[in-house]
C-alpha cells in the first residue's frame, strides 16, 4: 500500500476495522464500517456516532457461531473516482473538501478552487503519498483492509443497494461531478494495481 498508516482521532482510538450492532426488522445484526461505502448514511440511519462497537476480543467468538456481519462493497474504480470528488469538490455535509483545499495549500502551495477540476485530479493523484493522517489517509485504504480476519463470510451489499436493504434516504448525496470516465489511464492502471486485492477478492466471491 503506497499510503500512510492513519493516525488520525478515529484510527488512534481503534475504530480501524469495526463492527456495530444494528437492529435491521427488529433482529439484531452486525455491520462492518468500510469508509467511502456509505458509511456515514450507515452511521446516521442506526444513530451509530458515539455508540460502542462490538469489541474485538468477541470477533473470534462472533465468527465461530455463525455470524456474518453486512458490509458493503463497491467497484474499486468507482470508489476511486468518488474519493477524488470527496476531497476535490464540494459535495455536501459529510465530504472533506476542507481537506482537500488544505492538502492543497499546505504541501502544494496551491489554492485549489483556482483550479480545473482535471488539475486538481492530476495533483492529487501525484502526491497521494503525502496523504497523512490529518487528511483521513484511511479513507484511501482498499476495501479489503478493513475486513477483520476473523471472518470469513459477510453478507456483502452492493452499494446500489444500500438503501433498500438497510431502508434509507440518501443522507450523504455526492454531487457525481467526478466519474470514472474522467480517470486518466494512469489512474485507472494505479487502481488496478493499488486495489489488487479488491479486485480479486470481489470476484473470487462473485461479486464484481
Ligand atoms: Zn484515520
Amino acid at each position: 500500500m503506497i499510503f500512510q498508516p492513519c493516525d488520525c482521532f478515529h484510527c488512534r482510538r481503534g475504530a480501524q476495522q469495526v463492527i456495530f450492532p444494528i437492529l435491521l426488522d427488529n433482529t439484531v445484526e452486525y455491520w462492518l464500517d468500510i469508509p467511502k461505502n456509505a458509511s456515514t448514511s450507515i452511521k446516521v440511519k442506526f444513530d451509530l456516532d458515539g455508540k460502542p462497537s462490538v469489541p474485538k476480543e468477541y470477533y473470534s467468538m462472533f465468527a465461530a457461531s455463525g455470524i456474518k456481519p453486512y458490509a458493503v462493497y463497491r467497484d474499486p474504480m468507482v470508489r476511486f473516482a468518488s474519493l477524488l470528488q470527496h476531497y476535490l469538490t464540494r459535495s455536501g455535509p459529510y465530504g472533506r473538501y476542507n481537506r482537500g483545499e488544505k492538502f492543497f495549500w499546505n504541501h502544494m502551495n496551491l489554492k485549489i478552487e483556482e483550479l480545473s477540476i482535471e488539475e486538481r485530479m492530476e495533483i492529487m493523484f501525484d502526491n497521494l503519498t503525502k496523504l497523512n493522517g490529518f487528511y483521513y489517509v484511511h479513507h484511501w485504504f482498499p476495501q479489503t483492509y478493513w475486513l477483520p480476519k476473523e471472518f470469513e463470510e459477510y453478507k456483502w451489499v452492493a452499494m446500489e443497494d444500500v438503501q433498500k436493504v438497510f431502508d434509507i434516504g440518501n443522507t450523504n448525496p455526492g454531487s457525481g461531478k467526478i466519474t470514472t470516465d474522467m480517470l486518466t489511464k494512469r489512474m485507472k492502471d494505479f487502481v488496478a494495481i493499488e486495489y489488487r486485492d479488491d479486485y480479486e477478492y470481489f470476484t473470487s466471491k462473485g461479486l464484481l
